[in-house]
Parts: C-alpha cells; sequence; structure tokens
C-alpha cells in the first residue's frame, strides 16, 4: 500500500500479518491455541473497513456463541477508533440464519413474524404428530424422534434426503412421513425450530439463484472464527454464500484449530477443515505457531497432553512468555469434592490477598453437577463468582422443581411452591383445577395446599381431579409428618421417588435427562452438611440471593464447553478422575472417538489459562451417598513431568501397600490416607482395583466402573455448550 502502516498492524507477526493482509482470495488459519486466531479475525475486519474495501454492512463474520460477537464488535470499534455503525452480519450461525429468514421467509412459505419454537414446543407438537398418525406415543417417544430430527437437521438433511435406514428406524419405517408431516405442520402454524434457521435458508439460496447473486454481490468478505465447531449443515451454509463462480472475488477466510474440536457430539465436523482445501481450490492456508497467551509450562504441558491423540492435523506452538519465576502446571489431590472447593476456595482468597483479581480467574468444569460445591463454598466464603453459559446449580429446572416440593413440606403456605408442583409430574390437575383453587383460596385468604384440602369435600372440581389432589395431599401429609423424626436427605429422596418426580425424568428420552437426573442426586448429596430441612432451605435461599451484578469482580464458572476461546490468568481445573473427565460417555463409546474428543476437550481447558493452571482430582466421590473410590484420570498421566509438579504432596503422601498400584505417578498422590484410616470398603475398593489394574493398564477403558456415572447409561448431554 506503501502508506504508514496503521497501527493496529505493528503488533502482529508476519504470519500474522499475512493472513490479515491476505484479502483477497479464501484463506484458512489452521493454529493452535492462543496463536491470535480470534485476534487476526478481528483486526482483518478492521483492516477491510479502515482501508474502505468494504461498508461495515457488506461484511460477513460468524462467531460461536453471542457472546463472542458482541466481545469483537467491541475490539473492532477499538481498532478503528469507534467509527464502527453496527455489523449487522455479525453473529451466531443462528443468529444470521434469523435474520436472512425474517427477510425471505415468503421463498419457504413462512411469513416474516413466524416464530421459533424451543426443545418443548418441538416434542409436543411431535408428539401430536405421532398421535394424529395413530401411533403409539410410548411406542415411540416424541423425544426421541426430536432427537432425530435434530441430527438429520445437523446433517443438512431434509425429509426428502434421510437415508432408507435412517428412515426405518423409527415407528416401522414412518420416520420420514413423521418428518414431512412435521415439516408441513411448522408451516402451517408460521414456526420453525433451530435446525430450521440454518435448513431454510440453505433451501432459499438452492431454489432462487438470483437472491443467492444479491448476497454474493452484498458479502464481500466471509469470516468465521472457531471453524472446527461447524457441522454439515453450517458448511453447507457458508458454501453457498462464499463459492463464487470463476473470476468473481471469492473473500472467505476462516480459521480454527483441530485439536479444539469439542462438539461432535453435537454433529460439528472436524473433516470441514479438510474440505475447505478442496471446495475452495487455492486457498491459501496460512499457520500460526506463535501463542501468545500462555506460559511454556501451560502450553507444554497442553501440548504434550494432545499429542496422544491420533487424528491430528498436526502443528507445533511456541511461546515466548517464559520467566523464571513462571510456575509449573500444579496437580492437587483432595479427599473428595467436598474437600476440592474448600482448597480452590483457599488458593483463591491466597490469590486475592496477593492483588490478583477474581475476574482474571475461572473454574471449569467437566460436567455442570460439579458447580454446585464450588457455589456453595463460595457463599460460606463471601466469595463473588458468576456461573457462564447456564443457570446457577440452585436456579436449574430440576433442582427448582426438587426445591419447590421440599419447601411445601417445609412450609405448607407456600403457594408459588404448590403452583410449582402440583401438576409436576403430570396428574390432570391442569389449569381449570389450579384456577379454581387459586379462587378459592384467595376468597378464604388461606394456602392453596389448605384450600386443595377443602375443595375435595365440595363438588367444585371433576372427579379425577378430585381424586388426584385427594392423591397429593395425602401425601404431603405424610411427608410433614415425617419432616421432624426421618434424617432429611432420607426423606428428601422418599419425596422425589414417592412423588413420581424421579421417574419422570427417567422415563425422559431427551437428551437432557440423565444430567438432570445427575444433578438431583447432587442436590441429595448436597444436603448432607445440613443439620435439618429447614436449615438447608435457608442456605439455597441465601445463594439464590447472592449477586450477580456484571461488574462485580467476581469468579468465573462454567462448563469447558462453554469455556472456548475464552482466556484467565488462572484457571482451576477439577474432577479429573476416571468417569468423570474422560467422562464414562466417552469411555463405553466404542473407538477412540469419544476418548479423543475428552482428550481436546482437557486441551481447551490447559490452554485458557495465561499464568496459573491448577488442576484437581479427588480419590472419593459420593454417589447415592455411598462412597466410591476414584483413579485419577488418565489424562494427569499424560502430562509431562518437565512442566507438572504435584502439589503438596509432602504431607498427604499416603501410599497404603496397595500393591502393584503403581502405575500412575499419580496414585502416590492419594491424600490423607495416613490422617484418615482406611475403611475397609476402601482396601476392598483398593483390592478390586488391582484386579482390574492391568487391564486398566493398557488403557482400553473398561476397567473403570467406580464412579458410576454411566452405570445407568446416561447418553445425554450434561454438558452444555455455549
Ligand atoms: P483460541 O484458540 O483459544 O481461540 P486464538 O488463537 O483465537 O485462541 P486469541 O484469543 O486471538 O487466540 O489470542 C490469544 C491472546 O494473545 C490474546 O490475549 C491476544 O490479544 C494475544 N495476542 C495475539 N496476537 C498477539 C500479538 N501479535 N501480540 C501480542 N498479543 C497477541
Ligand atoms: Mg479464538
Amino acid at each position: 500500500d506503501g502508506g504508514k502502516r496503521p497501527d493496529y498492524l505493528a503488533g502482529l507477526n508476519p504470519e500474522q500479518t499475512e493472513a490479515v493482509e491476505t484479502l483477497e482470495g479464501p484463506v484458512l488459519v489452521l493454529a493452535g491455541a492462543g496463536t491470535g486466531k480470534t485476534r487476526v479475525l478481528t483486526t482483518r475486519i478492521a483492516h477491510i473497513l479502515n482501508t474502505g474495501r468494504a461498508f461495515p454492512s457488506q461484511i460477513l463474520a460468524v462467531t460461536f456463541t453471542n457472546k463472542a460477537a458482541r466481545e469483537m464488535k467491541e475490539r473492532i470499534a477499538l481498532l478503528v477508533g469507534g467509527a464502527v455503525e453496527g455489523m449487522p452480519w455479525l453473529g451466531t450461525f443462528h443468529s444470521i440464519g434469523v435474520k436472512l429468514l425474517r427477510r425471505h421467509g415468503e421463498l419457504v412459505g413462512l411469513r416474516s413474524d413466524f416464530t421459533i419454537l424451543d426443545t418443548d414446543d418441538v416434542i409436543r407438537l411431535i408428539k401430536q404428530i405421532i398421535q394424529a398418525e395413530g401411533l403409539d406415543d410410548k411406542r415411540w417417544p416424541a423425544k426421541q424422534f426430536a432427537g432425530m430430527i435434530d441430527t438429520w437437521k445437523n446433517k443438512g438433511l431434509g425429509p426428502a434426503d434421510i437415508p432408507e435406514g435412517d428412515a426405518r428406524a423409527f415407528a416401522n419405517g414412518r420416520g420420514r412421513d413423521l418428518y414431512f408431516a412435521y415439516q408441513a405442520r411448522l408451516t402451517t402454524l408460521n414456526a420453525c425450530d433451530f435446525g430450521d434457521l440454518l435448513m431454510h435458508p440453505i433451501a432459499i439460496f438452492r431454489k432462487n439463484p438470483d437472491l443467492l447473486k444479491e448476497y454474493h454481490g452484498r458479502f464481500r468478505y466471509i469470516l468465521v472464527d472457531e471453524y472446527q465447531d461447524t457441522n454439515t449443515a453450517q458448511y453447507m451454509w457458508l458454501r453457498l454464500l462464499a463459492q463464487r463462480s470463476k473470476g468473481e472475488p471469492q473473500n472467505v477466510c476462516c480459521v480454527g484449530d483441530d485439536d479444539q474440536s469439542i462438539y461432535g457430539w453435537r454433529g460439528a465436523e472436524v473433516d470441514n477443515i479438510l474440505r475447505f482445501e478442496k471446495d475452495f481450490p487455492g486457498a491459501k492456508v496460512i499457520k500460526l505457531e506463535r501463542n501468545y497467551r500462555s506460559t511454556e509450562h501451560i502450553l507444554g504441558a497442553a501440548a504434550h497432553l494432545i499429542a496422544h491423540n491420533e487424528g491430528r492435523l498436526g502443528k507445533t506452538l511456541f511461546t515466548d512468555r517464559s520467566d523464571p519465576d513462571d510456575v509449573k502446571v500444579q496437580v492437587h489431590a483432595s479427599w473428595d469434592s467436598e474437600e476440592e472447593a474448600r482448597a480452590i476456595g483457599e488458593e483463591i482468597e491466597q490469590l486475592q490477598r496477593g492483588k490478583h483479581l477474581l475476574n482474571d480467574m475461572a473454574i471449569l468444569v467437566r460436567a455442570s453437577f460439579q458447580m454446585r460445591e464450588f457455589e456453595d463454598r463460595f457463599v460460606t466464603l463471601g466469595l463473588n463468582y458468576r456461573v457462564i453459559g447456564g443457570p446457577r446449580f440452585y436456579e436449574r429446572l430440576e433442582i427448582r422443581d426438587a426445591m419447590a416440593y421440599f419447601r411445601l413440606v417445609a412450609q405448607a403456605s407456600d403457594d408459588l411452591a404448590f403452583e410449582r408442583i402440583v401438576n409436576t409430574p403430570k396428574r390432570g390437575l391442569g389449569d381449570t383445577t389450579v384456577r379454581a383453587l387459586h379462587d378459592y383460596a384467595r376468597a378464604r385468604d388461606i394456602p392453596m395446599l389448605a384450600a386443595a384440602a377443602d375443595i375435595i369435600e365440595t363438588d367444585e372440581l371433576k372427579p379425577k381431579a378430585r381424586k388426584a389432589l385427594f392423591d397429593v395431599i395425602q401425601s404431603f401429609r405424610r411427608w410433614q409428618e415425617l419432616l421432624e423424626n426421618t434424617p432429611h436427605t432420607e426423606l428428601a429422596e422418599q419425596i422425589l421417588e414417592e412423588s413420581g418426580y424421579t421417574d419422570m425424568w427417567k422415563n425422559d428420552k431427551s437428551a437432557e435427562a440423565p444430567g438432570r437426573l445427575e444433578n438431583l442426586k447432587e442436590l441429595i448429596r448436597s444436603m448432607e452438611s445440613f443439620e435439618s430441612m429447614r436449615g438447608f432451605l435457608e442456605h439455597v435461599s441465601l445463594v439464590m440471593d447472592a449477586e450477580t451484578n456484571e461488574n462485580l469482580d467476581a469468579v468465573s464458572i462454567m462448563t469447558l464447553h462453554s469455556a472456548k476461546g475464552l482466556e484467565f490468568d488462572t484457571v482451576f481445573l477439577p474432577g479429573w478422575e476416571e468417569g468423570l473427565f474422560p467422562h464414562q460417555r466417552s469411555l463405553d463409546e466404542s473407538g477412540r472417538a469419544g476418548l479423543e474428543e475428552e482428550r481436546r476437550l482437557a486441551y481447551v481447558g490447559i490452554t485458557r489459562a495465561k499464568h496459573r493452571c491448577h488442576i484437581w482430582f479427588v480419590s472419593n466421590r459420593r454417589i447415592h451417598g455411598l462412597w466410591q473410590s476414584t483413579l485419577p484420570s488418565r489424562f494427569l498421566d499424560e502430562l509431562p513431568e518437565t512442566h507438572v509438579e504435584v502439589a503438596e504432596m509432602e504431607q498427604s503422601y499416603g501410599g497404603y501397600g496397595r500393591g502393584g498400584y503403581g502405575q500412575s505417578r499419580f496414585d502416590k498422590a492419594e491424600p490423607f490416607a495416613n490422617s484418615y484410616s482406611t475403611p475397609g470398603w476402601k482396601r476392598a475398593q483398593a483390592n478390586k482395583t488391582d484386579a482390574t489394574r492391568d487391564n486398566w493398564g493398557t488403557r482400553s477403558g473398561h476397567a473403570v466402573e467406580r464412579i458410576g456415572y454411566g452405570e445407568s447409561g446416561p447418553k445425554g448431554r450434561t454438558i452444555e455448550g455455549e
């Protein structure tokens, strides 16, 4: 260009500069964590705008989350000096899909005010269709079919495209008809589901080449972050928009890291990276190798770990961030998860005394149920925290439902609790009954539960509702009587069993159900440290009250999945135990794919850290009130000794004669084995473990029976994305 180079280019290394300045033609940036991929995209946009190559509205930029989109917008504004008015086409695949559909929905039969159905709506609708087809919806659950449709849509398959075998899989070969019927019904309702936000635009562009051409003209530059986690439908969508006829500019830039592909379970296809070079011939592939985020120890640990995966494209990574004061990655052991939360709390307070901000610290968990222990502990300590990418533990649907039962048992006048659970699970006590109860209670100024007891003596309700209500009242009377003399955890379990609430989730075929059951178990577990049901309820109301002000200095708690793309000074990674991480489900799966995805998740976790990375494992987890001894995660063994140290092992080193139990160097870290007498069960457990040890030594993954997460076979998703 000749002129003075703008400031925003000054700090870039040569490869980054090339990625920013190669504005013409397809570009693929394939690079490891923390190498500045996102920064390259941001700077590229700033450069395009600054050099007047396009208006903000002519740039299509895709991020993985809405949060990432907001942040990117802010950074661009900083780089170009705040002059950007909006970037209408910067967002997630879904948000951009909505926008396209609001404009052109009529081409697939939707009016611009169409509604987007959530999962519950979708399931209700499918159920109606299944019934209307004369099928038994118990035999052919709507939820299962909703899952199939979701999978098809992730693969970009409409009703006409589904493979024969797939079509036969549901309702004796009627899957395809049902799928057609479902889509037709959505159109009638002027509605679409999440998958349609991609599927409809694809269909629109395919059927209307002129319109597609118009968008080719509009989108002069296309950019995609976290490219490794695009699914097939997203790729088809992208290719339609980015692939141009010969001679037309084809300015598409995707950045990604195959080692960070962690959404395979949701249909992401890491092979899209390979497809890119095929579909966009002449693409310039740029590798970034310098990591700007992490210390040498953190990077070394992460690189060594991920090297255990086979299916990799292969990359080198180095960092200049090394300082004699840098600490190694620390591996800590705790007796159990309560101990773990306490220890991490202490570590955080110590950092805080050293003037570190809570904002710079994060706890990244494998499964969302792990959060509860930290939330409880931080409330006790008065440490601010925020949960990112999902509700806080006590705000989850199933926890609120269960809590409503407990509240009503402890406090019969809790009308909100009553309304919440009177028909959960479904007992035929619908809106009409609830309204009648409401009016009755209001007129007499009594609580609804009391009103219910009165009203069944009258003939205000239909006999069926009266009978159902009678049962509810009987149950609550029984539980109230038990409140004083039954151990409260026992009572809680009894309530959830007898009310049918646990069964409701056991019979639920949705992907979330296993996670919800896990959370319910964790809820019962969390009650153990309290004297009584009332004490527990009081504690929870305090936790719920804890501030979640955005501006507050607070520790972040989130799943590993939602930590993608983020960075923190200090990262805590708890729960590195076999069966939890790698998760049992990945071990149950045949083949290496599941395990390799878990390992990538571990890589994502470690590489979020700039300066300090603390990994934790516990030697006992309590499941169903029973202690289960656990094995340290195999990922710990895969960390290099040069970059990792086992923290505070001197006082806790135990090693109580477990024969050949020395294969993992972290077995030594069995904490507090001296300070606790080894109970009989534990010794038995250790022996049992020895017996399976050979097996485990080969890492075949079958011997990991002790945690029990997978025993009941939850195949769903405890984990959350976005
Ligand atoms: P991930 O794979 O985790 O998404 P990434 O490759 O997108 O990582 P960025 O988040 O863009 O990496 O960058 C990591 C960190 O390094 C950021 O704090 C960024 O500001 C910084 N960084 C990137 N490039 C440079 C550079 N040339 N000079 C200084 N800092 C840089
Ligand atoms: Mg990034």
